[in-house]
């Protein structure tokens, strides 16, 4: 298993961490299999989705703020719940296939770590596996 650390620079930050996994695909040398990314946070999250246009990430951003506003009757007392709710709706981790030695990515998509209780020192877990035939 490999651990990035991830430093984080606001309070919500979506960063594209595509290159870093491809990087850690390509070091294990697997033609063939899975590439598991796990975030250990319950604040944090990963996703796919659109890394050319950066206005796709200031969108998610916003519709989460909408979704899950700050405002509601939280009972959780460190006054971060909204942080925690947008980590379950977005997840902890993502299976990724992977084919002639790289991640089967669609053109446009891109690997989004999720910050949403920042600034942070984060860490993320990659753990690539051979398919066996
Ligand atoms: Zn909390």
């Amino acid at each position: 298993m490999k651990i990035l650390t991830i430093q984080t620079h606001s309070g919500e930050d979506l960063i594209d961490i595509t290159d870093q996994i491809k990087e850690s695909v390509n070091e294990s040398g697997t033609e063939t299999g899975v590439c598991c990314v796990y975030v250990p946070h319950t604040t944090a999250g990963v996703t796919i989705n659109e890394n050319a246009d950066p206005s796709v990430k200031t969108d998610i951003l916003m519709a989460l703020r909408k979704i899950v506003p700050d405002s509601l009757p939280y009972t959780h007392a460190e006054g971060n719940s909204s942080a925690h709710v947008k980590s379950s709706l977005v997840g902890s981790s993502l299976s990724i296939i992977i084919e002639n030695g790289n991640l089967a990515l669609g053109t446009w998509q891109g690997i989004i770590f999720c910050e949403f209780d920042g600034p942070r020192r984060r860490k993320l877990f990659i753990h690539t596996h051979p398919c066996l035939r």
